[in-house]
């Protein structure tokens, strides 16, 4: 068990001493890989068949360097995920946003997406789904992400199934989504889980691969450690590290 648990450290510091800069995991799909660079917090750059999708893009994340989107995904208002002068510096003058209603009131021309929809945006096909908080709010009462504000997205590409869970406690809605490839998933205290709230959640949806973004101060051990021998690709990257010359 010790020595199970050594692997562990030991497989865990490899993988985030070989996050280096501009890091992209290359997934193989029909038509391609997809392409996929953690940026920063919850920034992400997801790349295929030419297209190229920037999700909550920051001034943070745009320090790497990331490349000019064909599509914008927002998943909140919160400023960690919407920044609009960090949004226009990776928008091309027709690139698309996908946002909720929250966002799209601050943002004249984004698409507005709610809960439950599904559609066709620059060629890829979106579902939003709900992210929100169960139990944890700023005062009683309240929650930091109330239902049907923000979208958590499932993007099609290339018959693979991309979930970026936004920031979501382990709600129904997520422990329900099926077929998923690569999923994106939060944990930090107070605002979204617990890494083992998280792997709980994981192991009921099992993705093939999942990637822990979206977690300052978290323990990511626990997270890997609970999903040992599930059969689930845990991929950790350092999304906090900072960028050359910063
Ligand atoms: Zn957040």
């Amino acid at each position: 068990m010790q020595q199970l648990t050594r692997g562990v450290v030991t497989a865990l510091a490899i993988a985030l001493a070989g996050a280096a800069f501009g890091a992209t995991d290359a997934i193989p799909a029909a038509g391609g890989a997809i392409e996929i660079t953690p940026l920063y917090h919850a920034s992400l750059q997801i790349a295929y068949g030419g297209t190229v999708i920037q999700v909550d893009p920051t001034k943070e994340g745009n320090a790497f360097g990331p490349a000019k989107a064909d599509l914008i995904l927002v998943t909140d208002i919160h400023g960690d995920h919407f920044q609009p002068p960090a949004l226009e510096a990776v928008k091309k003058a027709e690139t698309p946003v996908v946002a909720p209603q929250v966002v799209a009131d601050k943002l004249p021309g984004a698409l507005v997406m709610r809960n439950g929809d599904t559609r066709t945006v620059a060629g890829i096909e979106i579902h939003a789904l709900p992210m929100y908080n169960l139990h944890r709010g700023p005062a009683p009462g309240q929650l930091y992400h109330p239902k049907g504000r923000g979208n958590g997205y499932i993007l099609t590409l290339g018959g693979k199934r991309i979930y970026i869970a936004g920031d979501t406690a382990c709600t129904p809605e997520m422990k329900a989504v099926r077929n998923i490839d690569v999923a994106f998933v939060p944990m930090n205290l107070p605002y979204t889980m617990t890494p083992a709230e998280a792997a709980a959640c994981v192991k009921v949806f099992h993705p093939k691969i999942v990637y822990p973004y979206h977690y300052r101060g978290s323990d990511l051990k626990v997270f890997a450690d609970a999903l040992q021998g599930t059969g689930i690709d845990v991929r950790l990257r350092d999304w906090y590290r900072t960028a050359p010359g910063r």
